[in-house]
C-alpha cells in the first residue's frame, strides 16, 4: 500500500535526522498532508503504528494536519478562490496548484538534544 511505504520513508527521514542532531530521545513527529496527495490520513497512522515499532520511532506519537488545496497565478501570483476556474482572471495564464497541496510533508520532528 501506498502508504506503507510513505511511512518507510518517514521513518528513516526521522530517525537520520535525529542521529544527524545526536539526539536522546524523539519526542513526537508532525506531518502535513497536502489536500491532494492522495494520501489517507487514518491509513497513515495505521500504517505507522504499525511499522515504528522496533525503529528509532517507537512509542512516538504522529500528529497529521491535512492542508488545503490552493492555487495561485504563476505569473502574477494572483491567488485563484476556492472554486473558481483554474486560471487567472487577470492574465489568463493557467493556475499552478501551490506547493504542498499534492504533498506529504515532514513539518516537525520534536528532538531532546543534550
Ligand atoms: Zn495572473
Amino acid at each position: 500500500m501506498h502508504e506503507y511505504s510513505l511511512v518507510q520513508a518517514l521513518i528513516s527521514r526521522v530517525e537520520d535526522e535525529a542521529r544527524r542532531r545526536g539526539a536522546l530521545k524523539i519526542h513526537g513527529v508532525s506531518v502535513r498532508i497536502g489536500e491532494l496527495a492522495g494520501v489517507d490520513a487514518g491509513l497513515l497512522q495505521t500504517a505507522y503504528d504499525t511499522f515504528r515499532e522496533g525503529t528509532g520511532c517507537a512509542g512516538v506519537p504522529l500528529t497529521l494536519r491535512q492542508v488545503a488545496a490552493s492555487w495561485s497565478c504563476p505569473a502574477c501570483r494572483r491567488a485563484i478562490p476556492r472554486g473558481e476556474p483554474l486560471h487567472c482572471a487577470a492574465c489568463r495564464t493557467p493556475a499552478k496548484l501551490d506547493q504542498g497541496g499534492d504533498a506529504l510533508m515532514l513539518d516537525g520532528i520534536d528532538l531532546e538534544v543534550p
